[in-house]
């Protein structure tokens, strides 16, 4: 059952003013607004418990996260009930997204206990070494300290409360205070009765997570600008994530921000591989395009293709899937007035020939497919931003040379995909060298849609795909983002970290 409140340290606090999520069936619910009082309390709370979770074996920070994934399974038909109420998202997607969370959780148990995150280094001292000798020199990653988490609306359970960030950032040793989504404060407090009851099973500090529900940006301010806090992990717009970077930036000792923005994810389609399967590759396209209501950061907006006879039928085949897509629920009212908006953009830019132009009303989303050549979309910066929602554009380059020119002009990617047969090898590696650098995963043959849990996953990339292009958020590598090397000299056995003596 809905608690209503914020979970901070322990305790549940509410406050003077309340809101309703905004469901997109049933009844609303009401909760207490979060304050920046509250963000106080609990980042306090969350540097007091990091003297003891910040410097606890591995073992009992896995055991905790195995204890939250276990809770989350418990609450398993409660979350998904309301997750389907609040975010109009199907039954089988959030079962699915649950599975991926508590298996994340768990994964990142068995990553610190396997140890090799630490990327423990030793130079043994050198005391005979002319001219001066080398003093005994060890060095290993050690956790930042108090994390703050932005919960994101289009993942509410794998990048939200009890998502990646919020995962990663345990297992390294730092506690996590969420700000809770609007979209989904149900299932954040739900997530948050399950944080509540691993807390107490397994004994750790109550500081070491706590969620403010929403209460304007004040809260995510005060968060972000908080002096204990050490990072900031986000999942969402450009527009936000770039002013909670600045703010970042801005204070008087600067963090890091983890910002996980936009993307449009181009698709090359080589020239072979059109001949030979134009049609099944426009047909994944559509699939990929519209799962979800297109709202995944991984979503493949734009299909750069090499004009000639055989791009035809694969246009139409686009065509023809997208337009028997019936209308899908977007997760809120503005993000389905700014999937309209940015759709409106699109259609309305000068060089572009619509090929299904639907209207949704209310929270509907229904696909939109546009064609333009590749002269046209580089000469126009609009057609470069990400349209939240199933939005599609068939790019025609002259030539091999044109699409590497436009590959050249794209902005950081989280994603590039290559639809490549044997006789396009040629073609592709002199394509592959510029995709390496504009994106964080680069893939063959398949659709970026459906990001893998795993050792060598990278979600991430060059600005503005993310904030940081040394890092990802999905994997385990993404732990890296909430460590920092220390390097202990000439230090006493009894001195040194358990992890690293000896
Ligand atoms: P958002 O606008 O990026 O907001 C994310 C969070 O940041 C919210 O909790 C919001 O607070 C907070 N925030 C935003 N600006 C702030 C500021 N100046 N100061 C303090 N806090 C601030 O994301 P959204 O609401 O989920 O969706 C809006 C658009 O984001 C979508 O239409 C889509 O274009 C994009 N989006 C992209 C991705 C992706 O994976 N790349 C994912 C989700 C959404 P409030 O709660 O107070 O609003």
């Amino acid at each position: 059952m809905i608690n209503g409140k914020s979970l901070v340290a322990g305790e549940w606090l509410g406050s003077s003013e309340s809101f309703h999520n905004a469901p997109s069936s049933g009844e609303p619910d009401t909760f207490s607004k979060g304050t920046p009082e509250m963000v106080d309390q609990a980042c306090k709370a969350a540097e007091e418990a990091f003297w003891s979770f910040g410097y606890s074996a591995a073992s009992e920070r896995a055991a905790f996260l195995r204890a939250v994934a276990d809770e989350i399974d418990a609450l398993g038909d409660e979350i998904t009930e309301i997750g389907v109420k609040e975010t109009g998202l199907p039954e089988a997607r959030l079962q699915g997204e649950r599975g991926r969370t508590v298996g994340q959780l768990r994964l990142f148990a068995d990553h610190v206990e396997a140890g090799d995150y630490l990327d423990r280094r030793h130079d043994v001292a050198l005391p005979d070494r002319a001219p001066l000798p080398r003093p005994d020199i060890r060095m290993m990653q050690r956790p930042l300290g108090p994390v703050g988490v932005f919960g994101a609306s289009n993942f509410p359970l794998a990048f939200s409360s009890a998502g990646g960030d919020t995962a990663a950032a345990l297992a390294a040793g730092c506690p996590v205070v969420v700000k809770g989504h609007p979209a989904h404060p149900g299932v954040s407090d739900l997530i948050s009765q399950a944080f509540d009851a691993a807390i107490k099973k397994t004994g750790v500090h109550p500081g070491v997570f706590s969620q403010v529900q929403d209460g304007g940006f004040a809260v995510g301010e005060a968060l972000v600008k908080h002096p204990l806090i050490r990072a900031i992990g986000f999942t969402g717009s450009l527009r936000a994530g770039r002013a909670l970077f600045d703010m970042c930036a801005a204070r008087p000792e600067p963090i890091p921000f983890f910002g996980e923005l936009g993307s449009t994810n181009p698709m090359f389609v080589m020239p072979a591989a059109m001949a030979n399967r134009g049609e099944a590759i426009a047909q994944g396209w559509a699939g990929s395009l519209t799962m979800g209501a297109g709202q995944f950061c991984t979503n493949p907006g734009i299909a750069v293709v090499i004009d000639g006879p055989e791009v035809a039928p694969f246009v139409e085949a686009a065509t023809t899937a997208l337009e028997d897509v019936a209308a899908q629920t977007m997760l809120t009212d503005g993000i389905a007035d700014a999937y309209r908006s940015g759709s409106d953009v699109v259609q309305n830019a000068g060089a572009t020939e619509t090929l299904v132009a639907s209207t949704g009303d209310g929270r509907n989303a229904l696909p939109h497919l546009h064609a333009t050549t590749a002269a046209a979309w580089m000469a126009d910066p609009a057609l470069q931003d990400e349209v939240f929602g199933p939005l599609g554009i068939v790019v025609r380059a002259k030539d091999v040379s044109e699409a590497r020119d436009l590959a050249a002009s794209l902005h950081g990617q989280l994603t590039c995909t290559l639809h490549v047969d044997d006789a396009d090898a040629s073609d592709a590696q002199r394509l592959m060298p510029v995709l390496e650098r504009k994106a964080g995963r680069v893939l063959a043959n398949g659709f970026p849609t459906g990001v893998e849990v795993s050792e060598a996953m990278v979600h991430g990339g060059p600005y503005p795909a993310s904030t940081n292009f040394g890092a990802t958020s999905v994997g385990t590598l993404s732990i890296r983002r909430f460590l920092r090397p220390v390097c202990y000299q000439n230090m006493p056995d009894a001195l040194l970290p358990p992890e690293i003596k000896g």
